[in-house]
């Protein structure tokens, strides 16, 4: 069979890199009876540092397509990629389209493939801000209603599909499919976990373990409102008064700093170039806490047993709030800086709501005989 996957931005590379290798192990095993893989980049990150370092360090293939398409507002970018998923449908004809999370990418590989009636899995399937004003949860809530399989990272996730009513019809008298199969974060967490603490240090950054924060920046809803940014990077500034802080920077925050000449907002932070994933981990399990909007931080937070601060109003990650491990404060400077100076660090948890590291294994075994 062939599946056609869609990948356009950093978090989807990381879970790709899980499906992939599930891919392959599959087809070292099953000789005759293969997957192929067709990778398709949309080219939403084309930066080397938010690319390709990912393709190479976690062994994926490179894509077999890339469309370029990058630096555009919502509608240009999510039509022309529309556009051009489409015609590569259309020549590939795969059995099967898979997407990832909640990216113009991810919406645009969904419409394409529904479209031309080619079934739709959907990673992550089922989260949910409850925040309509975010494109993620538009991105995410429109692909989970076209997608023949819906593969849910947690089972609140699946409790939030059943509660808007899913499983819906499908074309074909099909009827969707919803699988708690576990996160494909955490599958890729565990398997790089033990080399990156027994190979990498500490010491090319300068930093001492459990003597620094690390922060994270990105989300629209922040870097677009310039008050909350301003709010979020003073409380940072604070902060570095006491503790270094380790502030890999996104592109996008980083130009919109430039262009709006709020450099001087990061003084005192130390901030470096977005850093590779398996150098990302080793920060991330040397902090004492890890200040972040993104999501995927927010998990890895607790796969390394940090305390986590979550520079949003939200999560769709209800789990690590309730294990005790992420406090939500979103761009208040008071809660930010009082969280820092009680952070939590829970007994360590047993419990992983994630899986168990086989979410990729399961995917491949569920695509296989669903679609
Ligand atoms: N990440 C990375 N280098 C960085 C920042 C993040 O490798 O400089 C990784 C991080 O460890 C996680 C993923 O990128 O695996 C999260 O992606 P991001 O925060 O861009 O998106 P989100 O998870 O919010 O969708």
């Amino acid at each position: 069979m062939k599946i056609l996957t869609i990948l356009g931005a950093r978090p989807q590379f990381i879970k790709s890199a899980a499906v992939s290798r599930a891919i392959r192990r599959h087809n070292e095993a099953h000789m005759g009876r293969e997957i192929r893989e067709v990778i398709v980049h949309t080219g939403q990150h084309f930066d080397a540092n938010m690319s390709d370092v990912f393709f190479e360090q976690l062994d994926i293939c490179p894509p077999n397509h890339n469309l370029g398409i990058a630096n555009l507002g919502h509608g240009a970018m999510t039509g022309r990629m529309l556009e051009g998923i489409e015609v590569l449908i259309q020549q590939e004809k795969p059995d099967c389209v898979l997407v990832y999370g909640d990216t113009n990418s991810t919406l645009a590989g969904a419409l394409a493939a529904s479209k031309l009636q080619v079934p739709v899995a959907h990673v992550e399937a089922g989260l949910r801000s409850h925040n309509l004003a975010m494109p993620e949860e538009i991105n995410r809530t429109l692909t989970d209603r076209i997608s023949l399989i819906l593969f849910c990272p947690t089972q609140a996730a699946v409790d939030n599909l059943r509660l808007e009513g899913y499983p819906f019809p499908q074309p074909g008298n099909r009827t969707q499919h919803i699988q708690n199969v576990g996160d494909v974060m955490y599958d890729v967490t565990l398997f790089y976990r033990d080399r990156v603490a027994r190979s990498l240090s500490l010491d090319s950054w300068g930093v001492r373990d459990k003597e620094y924060a690390l922060c994270t920046l990105h989300r629209a809803e922040n870097t677009d409102d310039i008050r909350r940014l301003d709010t979020i990077l003073s409380a940072l500034r604070d902060i570095s008064l006491e503790t270094q802080v380790v502030f890999p920077i996104h592109p996008r925050t980083r130009n919109l700093l430039a262009r709006q000449n709020y450099y001087h907002w990061l003084d005192g932070l130390m901030v470096v170039d977005p850093v590779p994933y398996l150098e990302m981990q080793r920060l991330e399990m040397g902090a004492c806490a890890i200040l972040t909007d993104s999501g995927g931080i927010q998990k890895e937070a607790y796969f390394h047993q940090v305390p986590c601060i979550t520079l949003r109003d939200e999560t769709e990650w209800e789990e690590t709030v309730l294990l005790g491990w992420n406090q939500v404060v979103g761009a208040n400077h008071d809660l930010i800086l009082s969280a820092y100076h009680k952070l939590q660090t829970p007994s360590r948890g047993t419990e992983m709501p994630y899986g168990e590291g086989d979410a990729a294994i399961q995917i491949i075994k569920f695509i296989r005989e669903i679609r």
